[in-house]
């Protein structure tokens, strides 16, 4: 799950209606679901980390530290689910691209980092709020064809896309339209952990693809040389309970 730097809000009062606030998160976070990392061209909602529908979070609805982006899918998983911040993982506060391990069948799991911090259960909390623990779900259309509706069926497309991309990169690795076309591509179908995964040891594709991504560089969670994850994360914007791991 891609860690990301929301920075300051960009006005100085709470927002009078949350939706305001979606341009400004766009500019900030990219158009991609903050939770399972899809892009999403329309229908990419401001997210209410602590949930507005929730009596004790309704004074956050327009607070800008409580946002984040999300899909159609995550959002009505997640729903009123109450989020306490010491038992859960998150991508604006923690560095949730080493807590969790994305594996060629489309899964998302605790990492073993996430275990070895003692987090897993934290870790599980983040994937069972918006349902990205759920198992493939193999739709057809009508001439049999499987189609890709939800999200662990477009992680594997993704996952073969990328390691296509990465075979014809290690026949020309100074290729640098073939790296340009690579990073586009990653851009514009989201999934910035897959990406990161199949480009596990080529640090320059890593890094432009950290570059590609609004606000993970900024997120401060990766080291600008090895590409390798900081941890804990830095939590730039001194976020409660952040930098757990
Ligand atoms: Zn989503």
């Amino acid at each position: 799950m891609r860690p990301v730097f929301r920075g300051n809000s960009p006005q100085p009062a709470d927002f009078h209606n949350y939706e305001d606030a979606k341009l400004f998160l766009v500019s900030r976070l990219g158009h991609y679901c903050s939770y399972c990392e899809r892009y999403i061209a329309t229908q990419l909602a401001v997210e209410h980390i602590q949930p507005k529908g929730l009596p004790a979070y309704a004074h956050l609805e327009g607070s800008w530290n409580n946002y984040l982006l999300a899909c159609v899918n995550c959002n009505s998983t997640k729903k009123d689910k109450d989020v306490v911040f010491s038992d859960v993982l998150l991508p604006d506060r923690d560095n949730t691209f080493i807590a969790f391990e994305y594996t060629l069948d489309g899964r998302v799991t605790p990492s073993a980092a996430a275990r070895k911090a003692g987090l897993e259960m934290f870790a599980h909390h983040t994937l069972s709020l918006t349902g990205l623990d759920k198992s493939v779900s193999k739709i057809f259309d009508e001439n049999g064809k499987a189609v890709a509706l939800d999200r662990v069926a477009q992680r594997l497309e993704v996952w073969s896309e990328a390691q296509d991309a990465k075979n014809d990169l290690d026949s020309d690795p100074s290729n640098l339209l073939a790296q340009d076309v690579t990073t586009k591509l990653a851009a514009a179908r989201g999934f910035f952990s897959i990406w990161m995964t199949v480009f596990h040891d080529n640090p320059n594709m890593r890094n432009r693809l950290i570059d590609a991504f609004e606000g993970t560089r900024a997120s401060g969670c990766f080291d600008p040389v090895t590409t390798l994850p900081i941890s804990p994360a830095s939590n730039p914007d001194k976020l409660p309970h952040g930098g757990k791991i």
